[in-house]
């Protein structure tokens, strides 16, 4: 019965990346698109930016693949690299480029044929988030291993990640810079190195010098600020100067009289102080709308906030609509998206990020593009 939609709007999608155009004039951008392009659709994302942004960054192989039998012909970089079960003679095959941050990925490539010069990576530094990399010391080891490899292109482009760039007063991001900065100067020969790229969205946006030659926006991309939205940070990313991409909507099924101390929904857990107009609306957690939202969470219908009541269900949710309420069924429901209800402010309320929020739209929720 659902009928609740993901709409993207392309101008805005342009619009931020012409933001970080202007924000970083010298640097290329890396589009991120992993995660169905957190539920923006990756395929139609990718063929709008297509020869518009200059790389794709992509999670798994099976992603990169799709984007080329798309057609997609920008250069796509899987950034966690090929997995253990993955075949490296599919990147050629595919023309993708690797991240490479183990030894097990070194060893899979010096024990495939490969043709010379076949391969473009990235070498995965360690900085300091400890997740994926190379650590600092041994890093130079590794690096010659790759040098060795014929298959690998040269000169070998080199990434990092930061653990803390929506932290704004913490000293971690400038120690990664430095340790990412002393990596560098420790290569002897110079001309083995490519591209360096640290900056996802809070570098964009918070730290200028860790833009480099490739910025990698993935959340902001869309319109979406990077940083946690709480009482003592309002700003969301239109205060940065971005726009909202996606609009997450669905319509009212009906609308009905609800009387004084009457409870409601699932476990009964609201109850009215006045009579009431209710409105049912096509959506619920089988959409992706989060079940465990805060008491009073708005939702915008014709232009005011009106909150939801009651536990949201799988397929529906209950807002009071107030007494002298005239919106009827049909009438269009918006969840987020729009300027007096940023998706930010949703995910403080329902006490997961905007990226969680926005990664866990179910295929139910249809996706519809405009402008
Ligand atoms: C997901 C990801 C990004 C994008 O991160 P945002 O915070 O969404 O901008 C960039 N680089 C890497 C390696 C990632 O995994």
């Amino acid at each position: 019965m659902s009928i609740a939609t993901i709409e993207i709007s392309i101008s805005a999608l342009q619009h931020n990346v012409n933001v970080f155009r202007k924000l970083s004039p010298a640097s290329q951008i890396m589009a991120i698109v992993k995660a169905n392009a957190y539920s923006h659709g990756k395929n139609a994302i990718a063929s709008t930016l297509d020869r518009v942004v200059d790389y794709f960054g992509v999670a798994r192989l099976e992603e990169g693949i799709e984007l080329r039998k798309i057609g997609i012909e920008s250069p796509i970089v899987l950034l966690e690299g090929f997995f253990r079960h993955d075949d490296p003679r599919q990147l050629v095959d595919y023309n993708l480029q690797t991240v490479i941050h183990c030894i097990e990925q070194i060893e899979k490539l010096q024990a495939t044929d490969l043709s010379a010069n076949s391969l473009d990576v990235w070498f995965k530094l360690d900085s300091g988030m400890h997740r994926l990399g190379f650590r600092p010391e041994q890093t130079n080891a590794y690096f010659q291993q790759l040098v060795d490899l014929d298959c690998v292109k040269k000169p070998i482009n080199i990434i990092s990640h930061f653990s803390s760039a929506d932290e704004l007063n913490s000293a971690q991001t400038l120690h990664q810079i430095a340790t990412f900065d002393a990596f560098i100067n420790s290569i002897a020969d110079q001309s083995l190195l490519g591209k360096q790229s640290i900056a996802a969205s809070g570098g964009i946006l918070a730290w200028p010098m860790s833009h480099r030659d490739v910025i990698r926006p993935g959340i902001a991309l869309y319109g979406v600020s990077p940083f946690s939205y709480n009482e003592s940070n309002k700003a969301t990313a239109a205060d940065l100067g971005l726009k909202s991409v996606m609009t997450f909507k669905s319509e009212i099924i009906t609308v009905r009289e609800h009387k004084k101390g009457e409870s409601l929904g699932y476990g009964l857990i609201w109850q009215a102080e006045r009579d009431t107009r209710l409105a049912v609306v096509a959506m619920g957690y089988g959409d992706g709308y989060p079940r465990d939202i805060l008491a009073n969470t708005p939702v915008s219908i014709n232009h005011r906030l009106v909150p939801i009541v009651g536990r949201v269900a799988m397929d529906m949710m209950l807002v009071d609509l107030g007494p002298t309420a005239t919106d009827k069924a049909g009438d269009e429901v918006i969840f987020w998206g729009n300027d007096a209800l940023p998706v930010e402010k949703i995910a403080d309320h329902s006490g997961m990020s905007a990226y969680e929020l926005l990664t866990r739209l179910t295929e139910r929720a249809k996706l519809r593009y405009v402008d």
